[in-house]
């Protein structure tokens, strides 16, 4: 197969984690016989320096001429850089909202995967771990609260002062999200979990009842409902229950957040953001790390695990990403770790051996 890749390195140490990523495609490429062509694109902070905007007409154009884009991560540090001295709208992170819009990705993916080596970073007591977890976010990303028509009353210094918010969704909006989780359960064990507050919110009623219609035509999977209260709940009290988590905007915002507490380091987490094509950007959910870049000690894994994540969605080359998790799951094994996800003081280091980022990046690929 012959697969067009937009690559935005960006900033901090998105060069250095993407790097590593495009290494083990490679040699995905090579034992499989794909070919990956790369195009570089220019967002961010590397952006504004080199053309005044943080992304460029010409870098959406090239972004929407790839099957998919692999990113890095972009930004500097927000007290010091720059950067941010400009306008917010001149600003790294304005073009990755603008990019967003511009490919219209409704769909945000966060996989929750506990792995068995880093199993004592995971604040949850072992026998509610048992045998570990493995669930997806299925968040909605343009509509809902974050999008809705909202106003603060001006203060007149007589009535009270007033804000108002508006979570509004429509059925469309509803469906191709609901669509899209049900795809994705057909990839993994088949069961949905949509979460709403039906017991109050209007919306989430509408989203209810457009969800049970969706999954008539999705008879292999199972599906529930559940209040996002319960929800949260639930994450830390059983996560094993879970398999695809769809969800509205906000829930999921809240909801990926804790469900990525639970797994350990934010360097081992992946995301994807799709739309109603196969195109998807996929990126690390952690940001550019000003702190630690240029070091080589930056974790790659989560970088690594999105390019798997880009394989399966946007290729549907799954057996190629379950060599890579397990090509990832086999270092972990081995006791290599990059220095996020060293043993805490009091936990044994034995068989434990610390190395960087090209090197783990070596070691992922070679067991591909
Ligand atoms: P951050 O995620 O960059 O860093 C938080 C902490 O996690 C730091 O200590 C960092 O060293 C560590 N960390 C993050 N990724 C790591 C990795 N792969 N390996 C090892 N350690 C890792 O968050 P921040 O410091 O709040 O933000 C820094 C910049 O990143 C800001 O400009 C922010 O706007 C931007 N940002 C970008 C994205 C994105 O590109 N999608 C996402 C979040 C933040």
């Amino acid at each position: 197969m012959e697969c067009q890749i937009g690559v935005i390195s960006g900033d901090g140490i998105g060069p250095e984690i993407v790097t590593e990523a495009k290494k083990v495609l490679d040699q995905i490429g090579k034992k499989y016989g794909h070919l990956f062509h790369y195009t570089d694109i220019l967002m961010g902070g590397c952006s504004i320096d080199a053309t005044g905007v943080p992304l460029t007409d010409d870098a959406i154009a090239a972004a929407k001429a790839s099957d998919a884009v692999l990113m890095g991560s972009i930004g500097g540090n927000t007290s010091t850089s720059p950067w941010y001295q400009l306008a917010p709208e001149l600003r790294p992170e304005a073009g990755l909202l603008k990019l967003r819009k511009s490919l219209n990705l409704f769909a945000n993916l966060r996989p929750a995967y506990l792995y068995e080596e880093l199993k004592a970073a995971c604040p949850l007591r072992d026998d509610i771990i048992g045998t570990g977890f493995d669930m997806m976010i299925m968040r909605e990303l343009t509509g809902g609260l974050y999008f809705g028509a909202r106003k603060t009353e001006e203060v007149d210094g007589v009535t009270t002062r007033t804000a108002v918010d508006t979570l509004v969704y429509n059925e469309n909006e509803i469906r191709r999200i609901a669509k899209r989780g049900f795809d994705i359960a057909m990839k993994r064990r088949k069961k949905v979990t949509s979460v709403d507050k039906a017991n109050v919110l209007d919306s989430s009623r509408l989203w209810r009842k457009i969800v049970e219609e969706v999954a008539k035509d999705y008879p292999e999977v199972t599906y529930e409902h559940m209040l996002v209260d319960n929800c949260a709940m639930q994450l830390v009290k059983d996560p094993k229950q879970f398999d695809v988590i769809l969800t509205e905007n906000m829930f999921g915002d809240i909801l990926s957040d804790e469900a990525s507490m639970v797994t350990g380091s934010i360097g081992m987490l992946s995301s994807a953001s799709l739309n109603d094509t196969k195109f998807g950007l996929y990126e690390p959910s952690g940001g550019s790390a000003p702190d630690i870049a240029g070091k080589g000690i930056a974790n790659p894994i989560a970088t690594i695990l999105s390019a798997a994540m880009m394989l399966r969605y946007t290729f549907d080359l799954d057996k190629e990403a379950d060599a890579i998790e397990n090509a990832v799951k086999q270092v972990l094994k081995e006791g290599y770790r990059t220095i996020d996800i060293m043993p805490q003081a009091g936990e044994s280091t034995e068989g434990i051996e610390q190395v960087g980022t090209a090197k783990m990046g070596d070691l992922i690929a070679e067991r591909v």
